[in-house]
């Protein structure tokens, strides 16, 4: 069987280093000549709106998925007419809209901080007042790692932060005073059957992914899966979704949802008995979904800018190294680390030794 993957990045290459073990091909459709996916699949490299691109990749495929939310409308719709597409286009679209998004959850009963819609300069004056300050003015759409997200002080004029945003169409989010960040990976099949993956702790600098560890038996567990279920369940959902949350006041409020494999859950590659990346292939294939238990201690921690010498890494028992093709460049995802074992105080002094590294700084 063929998955045609709309984008090749690294969680394209990481989904096809999962499937080949179960007898899988991969075509990626990425605009990018060195698509970091390209060594281990059939590249189609095009726009993701070039329609003879995408008809031969339905062509090509004998499904679909993908790596990233921004695929324009007509491109998943155009697909969507010759081949079945997972996750469903639904999930897609609402997930790309921060307005669309929370408006869900809220109609799940699932709580956020709160927010409102700003078109306007004007709207943003009405906004502040009845979100308050501090909150961040964040784009609808295309905004992901922090990018187009302007805080709202104290002392912000807000003309300014409406200039600053490009007048964009955004939202007004309070900000929220959260005690930890976490977020669950969750799995829904073909056939309804779900599965979701011990929370994930995430810490973010400057609204960059930093590191994910995997939590077992996390008190706030039963809260995350019972909100992932609605969603699921509501979406029709098939293949890998991934919620987070900001912890406060012993509640989860949703941040954002991603339909897709995600950066907190590579921790599962090494650290849980079947990877997300392999969940997501059976999901959408239409198999049974693997166990997602963490086998002992295991903690991610994302490379950036920087790759540090493989023999640093691999010096230490349990560490583990991926790299993703990319050339560094300041700011850019190039690989992550993932630590795994059973004793905690090896465990600390192994995440002392890798905070040393580059492309780890600052964590
Ligand atoms: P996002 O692009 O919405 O995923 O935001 C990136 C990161 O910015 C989050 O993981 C948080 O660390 C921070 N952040 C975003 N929204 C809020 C908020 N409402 N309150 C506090 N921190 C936030």
């Amino acid at each position: 069987m063929r998955i045609g993957i709309l984008g090749g990045g690294q969680l394209a290459r990481m989904m096809a280093l999962a499937g080949y073990p179960l007898g899988l091909d991969f075509t990626v459709l990425c605009p990018a000549e060195d698509a970091c996916a390209a060594p281990l699949a059939d590249h189609i490299c095009a726009r993701f709106d070039d329609q003879s691109a995408l008809h031969e990749l339905a062509g090509k495929t004998d499904l679909i998925t993908y790596e990233f939310e921004n695929v324009p409308a007509e491109s998943v719709d155009l697909l969507n007419a010759n081949n079945a597409v997972y996750p469903p286009t639904r999930a897609l679209m609402l997930g790309r809209d921060r307005l669309l998004e929370k408006n869900l959850f809220n109609e799940l009963g699932i709580r956020t901080a709160p927010f409102a819609a700003v078109d306007s300069l004007a709207d943003l004056e009405q906004a502040v007042k009845t979100v308050g300050r501090p909150a961040i003015l964040k784009s609808r759409t295309e905004g992901y790692d922090g990018k187009g997200q302007q805080l709202i002080r104290e002392d912000t004029v807000l003309a300014d932060a409406w200039q600053a945003n490009g007048g964009a169409a955004a939202i007004l989010e309070g900000f929220v005073p959260f005690s930890r960040e976490v977020s669950i990976i969750a799995v829904r099949s073909r056939s309804g059957e779900m599965a979701f993956y011990p929370l994930s702790e995430n810490i973010h600098l400057d609204g960059i992914l930093r590191l994910s560890r995997g939590l077992d038996h996390d008190p706030m567990q039963s809260q995350a899966e019972g909100h992932a279920r609605r969603l699921l369940a509501h979406l029709d959902y098939v293949g890998v979704l991934a919620i987070e949350f900001f912890e406060h006041q012993g509640e989860l409020l949703v941040n954002e949802y991603a339909p897709r494999v995600h950066n907190s859950g590579h921790w599962t590659i090494e650290g849980a008995e079947t990877s997300q990346f392999e969940n997501h292939l059976r999901a959408i294939i239409g198999l049974p979904l693997g166990p997602t238990n963490l086998y002992g201690r295991a903690l991610m921690i994302n490379l950036i800018g920087e790759i540090p010498a493989a023999q640093d890494v691999l010096v230490l028992p349990g560490a583990h190294l991926h790299l993703y093709g990319k050339r560094p460049r300041p700011g850019r995802k190039v690989g992550h680390i993932t630590l795994h074992g059973e004793n905690e105080e090896r465990f600390a002094l192994q995440l002392d030794h890798v905070r040393k590294l580059p492309g780890v700084s600052g964590i």
